[in-house]
Formats: structure tokens, sequence, C-alpha cells
């Protein structure tokens, strides 16, 4: 790892540029999934790189959500194994949901590095990798659609962290209720998704972690009564003021 000096003002958003370039070196991450990260730091420093109240409420409602749902999955990438393999395990436990590697740029050996390393972080079941359970979500091209039917294929509740729009219109299509982290508000996952958390998946499914856990001793009368207070599309444009307002600052201070 690169030697990054702890009071350099971009010290947390370089530490997790290399925790991705170390995935890479592994075999967990795709060239593709460095650059994607790249857009999602450029939003998250408009944020202000912190989890921002408007984040939090929405972790709130997935947390709600997840603990709602009969069938949950959490669909796991390249990017969001390198940078949070060890909550995506902690949250599986929590909130009782599958966990299924699923790929972007589909590549066997990728794959199997990355159930390796959610095993090694204590994952007991890792969907993804049997070739017999495959199935395929309908209006998607070839590769991109092919999901585990014990997973994704049959799931309520699927958590999408980092994903591209076309594979998240598609499950939203096929009748997913669909949660995901991305930093960039006016992307398509962002504005298809029913809850988006704005958020640096880093920081963000650490939260959720703790708001599940926080929350799973609540009955389902106030779980569904968090989910019917939340409004997707309020949440995304209350992002999108919060870039204003940080731009607006920052042009008062050139
Ligand atoms: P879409 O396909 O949804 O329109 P896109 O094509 O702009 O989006 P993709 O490369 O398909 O982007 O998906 C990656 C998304 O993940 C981007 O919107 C990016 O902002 C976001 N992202 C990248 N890294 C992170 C991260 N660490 N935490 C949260 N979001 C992230
Ligand atoms: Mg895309």
């Amino acid at each position: 790892m690169a030697l990054i000096p702890k009071n350099h003002p971009r010290a947390k958003s370089l530490f997790i540029r290399e925790k991705l370039i170390d995935g890479f070196d592994d075999g967990i991450v795709a060239k593709e999934g460095l650059l994607a990260h790249g857009r999602g730091e450029a939003f998250d420093y408009l944020l202000g790189e912190k989890t921002t109240h408007i984040a939090k409420n929405a972790i709130k409602a997935a947390s709600a959500a997840l603990l709602l749902a009969k069938n949950s999955v959490i669909s796991v990438n390249g990017n969001i194994a390198a940078l949070s393999a060890k909550e995506i395990v902690k949250l599986a436990r929590i909130v009782h949901a599958k966990i299924e590697v699923n790929l972007f740029y589909t590549n066997d050996i990728r794959k199997r590095n990355i159930v390796k390393l959610l095993k090694k972080n204590g994952a007991k079941e890792v969907l993804g990798l049997d070739l017999k359970l495959q199935k395929r979500i309908p209006k998607l091209d070839s590769a991109r659609r092919v999901v585990d039917k014990d997973g994704i294929f049959s799931a309520d509740v699927v958590l999408v962290p980092i994903e591209d729009g076309d594979r998240t219109i598609a499950l939203k299509k096929f009748g997913k209720k669909v949660i995901t982290f991305d930093l960039n508000p006016l992307s398509r996952t962002a504005q298809t998704a029913h809850i988006t958390i704005v958020d640096n998946a880093t920081r963000g499914m650490s939260e959720l972690v703790v708001c599940c856990s926080r929350l799973s001793s609540k009955n389902e009368t106030v779980l569904k009564k968090i989910l019917r207070g939340f409004d997707n599309k309020n949440n995304l444009r209350m992002n999108i003021l919060e870039i204003k307002k940080n731009l607006s600052r920052r042009a008062s201070h050139v």
C-alpha cells in the first residue's frame, strides 16, 4: 500500500482508493470498477465526504425494508467486495439476507475470488457460482442478466450497491424492491431504485449495519411506518440541493 500521510486533506479518500487498487491486484475489482469509483468520488467531494442527514434518512428506510423483507439478497460486485466485505457479512447476518456474487463484467475467476474473500470474512454461503442454478432476468442483455434461482431471481428485496442503471431498471421491472448505494443522485440507478442511499458505500454500509441492528428489535408496525414516511424522489431532490448549497458556499469563498 502506498504511503499516505494522515494529515493529507484527502487521506480518507486516498485510503479508499488504495483498497480498490489492492482489490484490483487481488483479482477482485475490474478495471472498469476503478473508473466507476472515480465518478463516485467526484460526487462524494461535492457532498462533503460525509454521511449527510439526508443519507441517514435513506439508510433508516433501507433498514426497515431489509428487516421487513421475506427474502432479501445482497448483490455483491468487485467494488463493494473490496470496500466492505466485513460489513456485507455482518449485514446479511442481522437482516437474514442471502449474499449473491453478481458481476456486471462477468468473469468466473473474479467471481471465485470474491466468494473466497467473503468467506474469509465469515460468510457461510455465497450464491452465484452454481451454473445449474442460473436463471435469467427478462429484458436485459446476455451475461448481465444471469442471476441465481435461489438468490436474486426469487428475492423480494435486493440491495445492489454501486450498480449500473440498465440492471437496476430491469430488476425493478422484474418486481424487485431495489435498494442501492449511489453517490451520484443523477444516475439512472439513483433515479430508478426504490431507496437510494446517496453516500459512499464504505461509510454507508457501516451505518446501515448499525441502523439495522438498532431497528431489529422493532415490530412490523414501527418498521412499516418508517418505510411509509420515506419518499425517494424527495430524498434525491434534497441530495441535489445539498450539492448546490455546497457549491454556492464554495463559490462565495474563491
Ligand atoms: P447509471 O448506469 O446508473 O446511469 P453510470 O453509468 O453513470 O450510472 P456506472 O458506472 O454504471 O455509472 O455505475 C457506478 C455508479 O456507482 C456511479 O453512479 C458512481 O457514482 C457510483 N459509485 C462509485 N463508487 C461508489 C461508492 N464507493 N459508493 C457509492 N457509489 C459509488
Ligand atoms: Mg452505467
